[in-house]
């Protein structure tokens, strides 16, 4: 199974997204973000929720935050064509507070299904909130930089960009941590 062949259903799945009621979170958003991406290099990035500017035109990771993490993708060689990026949660919560667990375990059957029909070769995890809900990871300090193994796929777990607006010193481990995840992609 590759991107190309699965378009047609990975369009079928952003437009069932667009249109979930299935929590409570529709009420709140102005569009859902289903995610976004040419996948060439087969890598994914799930971050936590969108935020204000994302539930604004319908597209991940276009805030202060998501920002960061584009500039520095780029400056390491993964560029938008490359990489599909998402959330586990695929509606804004209001006033950007934590998605719930029920919203969480409600929406995590989009994250699977774009997870079968990609087939990435990597799962690049932002942040302790998606991690610890994906893996189970208990300490993000510990666990990233590395690639972690678990039922079958290949995992990389490094910061959230926007814990590196609200704490600069993450700056420096966080663009390491993409450094490393470029040289694991483009050099494999
Ligand atoms: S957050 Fe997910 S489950 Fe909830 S309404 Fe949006 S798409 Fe549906």
């Amino acid at each position: 199974m590759n991107f190309d062949n699965n378009l047609d259903l990975m369009n079928s799945l952003a437009n069932d997204i667009k249109t979930c009621k299935l929590c409570q979170l529709s009420n709140f958003r102005k569009n859902a973000v289903p995610g976004e991406g040419g996948f060439k290099k087969k890598l994914m990035i799930i971050g936590e929720a969108p935020g204000y500017y994302e539930d604004q035109v319908g597209r991940p990771f276009i805030g202060a935050a998501g920002k960061i993490l584009r500039n520095i993708l780029k400056k390491y060689c993964i560029d938008e064509d490359d990489v599909f990026i998402t959330n586990i949660v695929k509606c804004r919560p209001p006033n950007n507070r934590q998605p719930k667990k029920e919203e969480k375990d409600l929406c995590i059957r989009y994250l699977e299904t774009q997870i079968e029909l990609l087939q990435p070769r990597l799962i690049c995890i932002l942040g302790n909130i998606a991690s610890s809900y994906i893996l189970g990871l208990k300490s993000l300090t510990r666990e990233r930089g590395r690639i972690i193994e678990k039922r079958n796929k290949n995992y990389f777990i490094t910061y959230h960009p926007a814990a590196t607006i609200y704490n600069r010193e993450l700056l420096s481990t966080f663009e390491n941590d993409i450094k490393k995840l470029g040289e694991i992609i483009n050099n494999n």
